[in-house]
């Protein structure tokens, strides 16, 4: 990057370059307003930092003939001063100016220099699906080439039916949407359409571009769903900058939305099995319940406990009495059908919860996996486990309180009885 400097004191030269440098911009240095401009009409810069008081020329004329060509119309303008002025400062502003620091902060420009190359960065690396709906042959096609070269994807239609199929279709991150179109469908319609989806389909960003220009136009189109309007044609830098601004607001709102949902997921598991813990099983088994007995389907549930585990531990070691855990957990998973819930409920306790599970597909898959822990034999180590089996009445509203206590009972029984074997609840 590079930035242009007019700076009559050789002083503040040094010390301003010395920020620039700091954000590896190089720098060329003036001391007049002239040479200033006539290095400007032959080489480009990416940043102008001007004093406010020039020996040639004053710092506003100097602005205002930045301004007025096409090479640094719309490059940012920064101002340094010890004016305090409000009068001078607010004429700088209408000059073009685009901030103006105090020469005793240097840090704030030092700030302003760092968000501006960590923004130019960004544009350098956008990206993101468009969907772009526009029936002018000629302003479609240019745009999209404009959008293409800043780094985007996009799927150009010149009617709105088409594109509504293609976007429930597709995962776009903006829609680009002229407002009369080719076909029955306009861009006020498709908007109206669009917000009417589910989720993240419904929540995509819209920019609306058109040629009315009276405010309640405007308004009844980002009252419809459209995220922003811009008139046409547009400025490229202002579609550039809008775009990219939605786009990135969404990819942040997808970002946090990601890290949400790793969050959740990690907070419902157990970090040893990966299965289910405890809490994510109260979560969900409410509901579970409440359809199995709307729906009158019957509900079992297994809790697995380890015989004699804390002999295990104390013969060969908590990391193997780890291992042994994590090996029973791998094989209650694999025991899963995709509707079942495994879970670790406590040390060396298991919970499956089987939706659509009569009793007796319960106890032949129960008397299963008890077969498959006495075989595993992790570290030639002798596994065993009882296993406790309920079923919830088909005839009235059941929760997870009362079925684990059955199956727990169940549990206890297998115990008393010799323990490696399966015992389904008396009631
Ligand atoms: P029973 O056959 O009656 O169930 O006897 P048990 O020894 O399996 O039952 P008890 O409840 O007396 O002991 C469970 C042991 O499980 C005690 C505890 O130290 C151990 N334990 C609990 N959580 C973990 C764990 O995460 N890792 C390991 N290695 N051991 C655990
Ligand atoms: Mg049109
Ligand atoms: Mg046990
Ligand atoms: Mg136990």
């Amino acid at each position: 990057m590079r930035a242009l400097l007019v700076e009559p004191s050789k002083l503040y030269q040094d010390m301003v370059g010395g920020v620039f440098a700091k954000h590896d911009i190089e720098v060329s240095c003036f001391t007049a307003g002239k040479a200033a401009i006539a290095a400007l009409a032959v080489e480009q810069f990416d940043l102008i930092c001007t004093a406010m008081y020039l020996p040639d020329m004053q710092a506003l004329e100097f602005c205002l003939r930045l301004r007025g060509v096409e090479a640094t119309r719309f490059k940012p303008i920064l101002m340094l001063t010890s004016e305090e002025n409000k009068e001078e400062l607010n004429r700088a502003m209408l000059a073009g100016v685009t901030e103006i620091f105090s020469k005793n902060q240097l840090d704030h420009l030092s700030i302003f220099i760092g968000e501006f190359v960590q923004r130019s960065f960004r544009k350098n690396e956008q990206h993101g699906h468009i969907l772009y709906i526009e029936d002018s042959p000629s302003v479609a096609e240019a745009t999209k080439a404009q959008l293409i070269s800043l780094g985007y994807k996009v799927d150009l239609f010149s009617s709105g039916e088409p594109a509504f199929e293609m976007f429930i279709k597709g995962r776009y991150d903006l829609v680009l949407t002229d407002i009369v179109l080719d076909g029955q469908m306009t861009g006020f319609t498709l908007i109206r359409e669009i917000r009417k989806l589910p989720g993240r389909f419904g929540e995509v960003p819209i920019l609306a571009i058109s040629t009315f220009d009276d405010p309640q136009r405007k308004i009844e189109i980002l009252n419809a769903g459209a995220s922003d309007f811009l008139l046409k044609p547009p400025l490229e830098q202002e579609l550039a900058v809008r775009v990219a601004n939605l786009i990135i607001n969404r990819q942040l709102l997808d970002k946090v939305q990601r890290q949400q949902e790793q969050l959740h997921e990690l907070a419902m598991r157990d970090e040893l099995t990966t299965l289910y813990n405890r809490h994510y099983l109260m979560e969900v088994s409410p509901k579970v319940f409440r359809q199995a007995y709307r729906q009158k389907f019957p509900v079992c549930m297994l809790v697995i406990d380890i015989d004699h585990f804390k002999k295990i531990n104390d013969s060969h070691g908590h990391r193997v009495g780890d291992l042994v855990l994590t090996q029973v957990g791998k094989l209650l998973r694999h025991n899963c059908r995709e509707e079942d819930l495994a879970a670790r409920f406590g040390g060396e306790e298991f919970v499956l919860l089987l939706p659509y599970c009569n009793l007796a597909d319960a106890q032949s898959k129960a008397e299963a996996i008890r077969r498959e822990i006495e075989e595993l034999k992790p570290n030639a180590i002798v596994v065993t486990a009882s296993i406790g089996i309920a079923t919830q009445p088909l005839d009235k509203p059941y929760s997870f309180e009362l079925l684990f206590e059955a199956a727990d009972k169940a549990v206890y029984r297998a115990k008393a009885l010799g323990r490696n074997r399966v015992e389904v609840t008396a009631d």
